[in-house]
């Protein structure tokens, strides 16, 4: 069922390999929140000025929920087009600066972004003016250890990033044992649910309303998680392999193990959670995304089926 937000928030959604972007209008005074991916930086460009967006209007400022690739990747395409102010979240500094393949996790997953500059930060108990209206910055760890979301408490909006989705949230990363990131997760949950959001708009998905319901199905999902760690990897696993492919578009079939040896962060789930080899790994991925119908094999290519 389609929400009704004010008509000056404007959810821009996309798909997966890019995340959702939030333009918040009030003429001279226009946000955006998250930028999508890098690869997409003409599309992101577009959207945002185009008639679901800004209307041609300039941006003053743009937020980050979080600094993952498919949330920051376009922050320095429009900071360039815009000339707009950039802010991050204060906990997400060090993974930016300095920029290295290694602080912005580039390496270890093999994604990309474009290197910004940001002008400040924003922490929980912060606040910012957006399409005419407050909103608070609240911390939601778990996903990402340092994400913000951020709340308006007049119409009871959320904007949610990746730690609430309408079915699911951005997965956690596997521990044998107490996760420190699954309690961080739950704990933002209940924040959330304090909060009481009439409208989430998500970082990927379209905006909902059933906040309740949502919350349900995401604890389900970490409580799953944390009982079975290995299942949590071969999520992981899977998860991380389908967003490599959106950014690729294809893979040919006989490079996938080799892909699969020389990024580090598969091998390395793989051998801890799993006690599997890379080969063994390419086979039972291959297998279990083409069974889900989340990729296809054609004339030896892998492709995505999901929406970038
Ligand atoms: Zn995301």
């Amino acid at each position: 069922m389609a929400v009704s937000l004010p008509p000056t928030v404007r959810p821009i959604v996309r798909g997966w390999l890019n995340s959702n972007i939030v333009v918040l209008r009030a003429p001279g005074d226009n946000v955006a929140i998250d930028s999508g991916y890098c690869t997409h930086r003409e599309e992101t460009l577009a959207l945002l000025a185009g008639p679901a967006g800004l209307e041609g209007e300039p941006l003053e400022r743009l937020i980050n929920t979080h600094c993952h690739s498919d949330h920051m990747g376009g922050n320095a395409a429009i900071a360039a087009a815009h000339g707009c102010r950039v802010t991050i979240p204060e906990g997400e500094v060090k993974h930016v600066e300095p920029w290295t393949p290694q602080s912005v996790w580039m390496a270890r997953f093999d994604q990309r972004a474009d290197p910004f500059r940001f002008d400040d930060t924003i922490g929980a108990g912060d606040t910012f003016e957006g399409a005419g209206l407050t909103w608070e910055a609240h911390g939601a760890p778990g996903h990402d250890m340092d994400a913000l979301v951020y709340f308006e408490p007049r119409h009871r909006l959320l904007v949610s990033g990746d730690a609430l989705w309408e079915n699911g949230m951005g997965f956690v990363w596997p521990e044998e044992g107490a996760n420190p990131a699954v309690a961080a997760a739950h704990a933002a949950l209940d924040a959330i649910a304090r909060l009481d959001p009439a409208i989430v708009i998500p970082g990927h998905g379209e905006p909902f309303a059933d906040t309740a319901a949502a919350i349900g199905r995401a604890r389900a999902r970490l409580d799953a998680f944390a009982a079975d760690p290995a299942k949590a990897a071969r999520h992981a696993l899977k998860v991380l392999f389908v967003f490599a492919l959106l950014d690729k578009g294809s893979m040919r079939v006989e490079d996938l193990e080799p892909y699969l040896a020389r990024v580090p962060c598969y091998g390395e789930l793989a051998h801890r959670f799993l006690g599997m080899e890379v080969p063994a790994l390419a086979r039972w991925m291959l297998a279990d995304l083409e069974r889900a119908g989340a990729v296809t094999v054609r004339d030896g290519l892998v492709r995505p089926t999901m929406p970038a």
